[in-house]
């Protein structure tokens, strides 16, 4: 049976919601003598379900990104407006909070941290455990379906099932879900349109196709948009940029770079029909000066080995180089001591500039997030109340918020979770008296 009042009901039994959840518990919010202090709704059967299949089933929980001012940073939509929350709890928290619930979160070379046992499972067991121990009540396969605010204060909930709730303070924390965004719409809120962030792209007739598995780094990703002479000059003038490691895959790229890009175009790629081209610099930053001089060296040093022998440097993928000999026109069998001014010139250009019409996003179920939600200035960033409906605070992807790839999705989950529990059990210590639901 499910109470009919709760202090506090979290719509969501994500990431977002368990931690609004557990920091309201943990500072102090008590049970009322007729339903328990904080209650947690889920539509589905199980919680945190993302979590559980995040990160490949090793859950990348946060970054090793200490200071709230670069971690900004790391988020296409939200940047400089969540220097609030994350001045409150931000990713040394996050680890700190974690080792004080028992798991302990280590830091892999490029700063994501898992937890030490790899397992996801770890991470979910750990809220769920902190859940219990805190007294949260969590209703599994309970879909919040209407929010009414009372004039008194408080709201009356009605579940999908028929069930009503009333409750002094509600968190809406439904992550993407359409129901989420009419929830909060019904309550006064608007909505930035929801677009899908950090996917993958599939790349035209694949020139790329037989080098599957190649891993690249560092490679600068440059996305050309189709011409659009309607578009305002600020949007032409826009440039996509993005550096890093990138895989070629069996339909077109992915790695870190190209999430990164595809997060901080998410919007600007769905205008233009995920069309247009890349432009690819697999020199890893050199100039053309210094691509001549390293080719020069390899026909002075090596003149009677082929082509695709000698790389110009070491960390340039062997099946990559012939690629790119061959997509020059030139022989991989050649000799070096052949190898002419206008070749040596076209190497040059399709290591620095090679380019590849793009056909679309790569396949259903490479998207992670979700950019657009509620719009971040509808919300106090340090409570993370509704500046539209007073008494309910929204948390998590629900936001017009999110991350590139690297743990910072999670982390934005931890931080306005963290901060809108506290500002919940602050605001409750005086406690009112609700009515009973009709
Ligand atoms: C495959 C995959 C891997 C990922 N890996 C990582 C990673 O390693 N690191 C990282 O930082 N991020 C990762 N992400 C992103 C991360 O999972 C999300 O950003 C995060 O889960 C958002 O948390 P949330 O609590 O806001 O929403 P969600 O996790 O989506 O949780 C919302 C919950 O609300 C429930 N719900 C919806 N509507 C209602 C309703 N009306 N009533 C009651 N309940 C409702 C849903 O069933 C859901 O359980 C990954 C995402 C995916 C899809």
């Amino acid at each position: 049976m499910l109470p009919s009042r709760a202090s506090v009901v979290v719509a969501g039994g994500g990431p977002a919601g368990f931690m609004a959840a557990i920091a309201a518990a943990e500072a102090g919010l008590r049970p009322g003598p007729d339903g328990p202090a904080v209650l947690v709704l889920e539509a589905t059967a199980e919680t945190l379900h993302k979590v559980t299949i995040s990160g490949g089933g090793r859950c990348n929980v946060t970054h090793a990104c200490w200071d709230p001012l670069s971690l900004v940073g790391h988020y296409p939509r939200g940047a400089q407006a969540l220097r609030g929350p994350f001045s409150r709890f931000a990713s040394g928290d996050a680890v700190a909070w974690f080792d004080a619930h028992g798991l302990e979160l280590v830091e892999e070379a490029d700063g994501r941290m898992f937890p030490r046992s790899n397992r996801s499972s770890a991470v979910v067991e750990t809220l769920r455990r902190a859940a219990a121990t805190g007294g949260v009540v969590v209703a599994p396969g309970r879909a919040l379906k209407g929010a009414e605010r009372l004039t008194e204060g408080g709201f009356l909930l009605t579940l999908r099932s028929g069930e009503q709730i009333v409750c002094e303070r509600l968190v809406l924390a439904t992550g993407s879900h359409p129901s989420g965004h009419r929830l909060a719409i019904s309550l006064g809120h608007g909505l930035v349109p929801p677009v899908p962030s950090l996917f993958t792209l599939s790349l035209a007739q694949h020139p790329l196709a037989s080098l599957a598995g190649v891993v690249m780094e560092p490679v600068e990703l440059e996305w050309l948009p189709p011409p659009a002479p309607d578009a305002p000059a600020s949007q032409r003038r826009q440039r996509h940029r993005q550096r890093g490691t990138v895989l070629i895959t069996h339909w077109g790229l992915s790695g870190p770079a190209t999430l990164r890009l595809t997060a901080f175009a998410a919007r600007a790629l769905r205008e233009r029909g995920y069309r247009g081209s890349l432009r690819v610099d697999w020199s890893g930053g050199r100039t053309a000066d210094e691509l001549e001089h390293l080719l020069e060296t390899c026909r002075r040093e090596q003149p009677r080995r082929q082509l695709a022998a000698v790389r110009p440097w070491p960390g340039l993928s062997r099946r990559l180089w012939q690629h790119l000999i061959e997509s020059c026109g030139s022989d991989p069998t050649q000799r070096w001591a052949d190898l002419g001014r206008r070749e040596r010139q076209a190497l040059v250009m399709a290591l620095r500039d090679s380019r590849y019409a793009i056909a679309g996003r790569g396949p259903f179920g490479e998207e992670f997030v979700t950019a657009g939600g509620i719009p971040l200035g509808e919300v106090d960033l340090a409570t993370m109340e509704s500046r539209c409906c007073p008494g309910l605070h929204l948390v998590g992807e629900l936001l017009d918020v999110d991350g590139v790839t690297g743990g910072f999705n999670f982390q934005h989950c931890w931080s306005s979770g963290w901060v809108a529990g506290m500002a919940m059990a602050e605001a409750l210590a005086q406690p009112t008296v609700l009515p009973r639901p009709t």
